[in-house]
C-alpha cells in the first residue's frame, strides 16, 4: 500500500558522512535516541538544574564540547534542548567559542544570530522526528498527539515540523 508522505526534505545536508552514520543509525527506531548519538559523536552532556528561563548550553572544554540541559523542563523540552544544542556543534562549532547559552525561545546570548538558531531548531526537529518515522507511525496511530507521544516530543514540536504551526 502506497504511504502518504507528510513532508519531503533532503537529509543532513552539510553534516559528515561518520556521523550521518550515527544519526542514521538511532533515527531507525521509535523514539529516537538522541543520546546516544550525542555520545557516540564524542560530545558529552548532563542534565542539571539552570535558571528557569535557559533552556541549555554547550561549552567548549579543551578540544571536547559539553551539553547541559535544564532539568528543571519537561522532558520533552529536555530532549529538545539536547538535540538544539548537539546541531549547534554539527552546524557552527566555530561559532560556539568557549561556550553559548541557549534561552527559553533557544536564542543563544551571542553571535549565533537568528539564522543560526532557525537552522539549529530545524536540524534538531529532523533528528527527533525523521519524515521516515512520522510516516510510518502515520499509519498506526490516527492522530497527531499519538505520534507525538511515540516520538517522545511535544506536540507543538511535531505540530511545527509538520508545518502546521508556528512557534
Ligand atoms: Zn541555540
Amino acid at each position: 500500500m502506497e504511504r502518504k508522505s507528510f513532508i519531503r526534505e533532503e537529509k543532513y545536508k552539510n553534516i559528515n558522512d561518520s556521523v550521518k552514520k550515527i544519526i542514521e543509525k538511532y533515527t531507525e527506531k521509535i523514539p529516537v535516541d538522541i543520546e546516544k548519538i550525542v555520545s557516540e559523536s564524542g560530545v558529552e552532556f548532563l542534565y542539571k538544574p539552570l535558571a528557569v528561563n535557559v533552556s541549555g548550553k554547550i561549552e567548549k572544554d579543551g578540544d571536547k564540547y559539553k551539553i547541559i540541559v535544564n532539568d528543571f523542563h519537561h522532558p520533552h523540552r529536555q530532549r529538545f534542548t539536547l538535540a538544539h544544542e548537539y546541531a549547534h556543534y554539527l552546524l557552527h562549532k566555530d561559532l560556539i567559542g568557549d561556550g553559548i547559552t541557549d534561552d527559553g525561545l533557544y536564542r543563544a546570548e551571542k553571535s549565533m544570530g537568528f539564522f543560526g538558531e532557525i537552522a539549529a531548531n530545524r536540524l534538531a526537529a529532523k533528528i527527533l522526528m525523521p519524515v521516515e518515522l512520522i510516516n510510518k507511525l502515520a499509519d498506526e496511530v490516527n492522530n497527531i498527539a499519538g505520534i507525538a507521544e511515540k516520538l517522545n516530543v511535544s506536540l507543538l514540536a511535531l505540530k511545527i515540523r509538520l508545518g502546521i504551526a508556528n512557534r
